[in-house]
């Protein structure tokens, strides 16, 4: 895939509804000659980097001088699978559209918008030790390896039970971007009575019932929540700044555990090499 820093040929401009809020957001993307993404929200640049990471609890949520924007994974996986490394984001609200429930559509308005490559290289960064983080039951472990290739697994309660899988192509693993995200139906009655997940429809999420799935169209894949979860994966991972180079196993990630992975990468300098 790419071997340079890239951008966006042209601005565009992508609107939808926040998945906590409820509240309608506007995007608008324009092209970038510095090296990585960035979010302006009223005035404040805020770089999509791991080391602003302010919350993982229910999205990946990125802050710097009181503002704040949420739920960047699946747009950052979007640009992940575009081959874009250098891009600014305006948005007029704290959360990013949640579309549905995938990484579909911004992903299909990068293509639609076309690259535009720099000459500049140190896109990839290359894992060179073996490292881990573990939280609770929940393990990260990465090794070295010259392509990406994840393997992740799920343990939760009927009818999903526990699902693994394995993208050894991760970049050509185009199943993984319109995976939509889930959830379960009495967590999300939790999470509504302390006002979140406001937007939560059929249209931009999985919704997992007593027995069965609730969506009247079912499942876009077999796997597809361990897909999005392998999304929600590389989206995160992609906070790095660069397009790792690793062999990644993962059991239950989350968002905290996916940025906890890049802190243990950048540790220290002899954990990675940046071409
Ligand atoms: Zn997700």
């Amino acid at each position: 895939m790419i071997k340079r820093q890239t951008t966006i040929n042209r601005i565009f401009k992508l609107s939808g509804i926040g998945l906590h809020t409820g509240k309608p957001v506007n995007m608008e993307f324009l092209p970038r000659r510095e090296f990585g993404i960035a979010f302006c929200i009223g005035g404040t640049i805020i770089p999509a980097r791991y080391d602003m990471v302010a919350d993982t609890r229910l999205s990946t949520q990125i802050a710097a001088d009181g503002k704040s924007v949420s739920t960047i994974e699946h747009l950052m996986a979007a640009f992940y699978y575009s081959g874009i490394t250098n891009c600014l984001v305006y948005i007029d609200g704290p959360e990013i559209p949640i579309m549905d429930g995938s990484a579909w559509e911004f992903y299909h308005e990068m293509w639609r918008a076309g690259a535009y490559e720099f000459p500049e290289a140190g896109v990839y960064l290359k894992v060179l030790k073996s490292l881990e983080v573990n939280n609770n039951d929940s393990w990260i472990k990465v090794k070295p390896l010259n392509t990406l290739d994840i393997t992740l697994s799920i343990d939760f309660r009927p009818p999903v039970g526990k699902q693994k899988k394995r993208v050894m192509d991760v970049e050509n693993a185009i199943s993984i971007v319109n995976s939509r995200t889930f959830g379960f139906l009495e967590e999300l009655e939790a999470i509504q009575k302390v006002g979140l997940a406001k937007g939560a429809s059929l249209d931009n999420a999985i919704a997992i019932g007593e027995d069965d799935i609730v969506n009247p169209d079912g499942l876009r894949y077999g796997k597809e929540l361990v897909n999005h979860k392998i999304l929600d994966l590389i989206g995160d991972i992609y906070t790095s700044g660069f397009r790792i180079l690793g062999k990644i196993e993962a059991n239950k990630p989350g968002h905290y555990l996916n940025n906890l992975l890049i802190k243990e990468i950048f540790s220290s300098p002899d954990n990675y090499a940046i071409y």
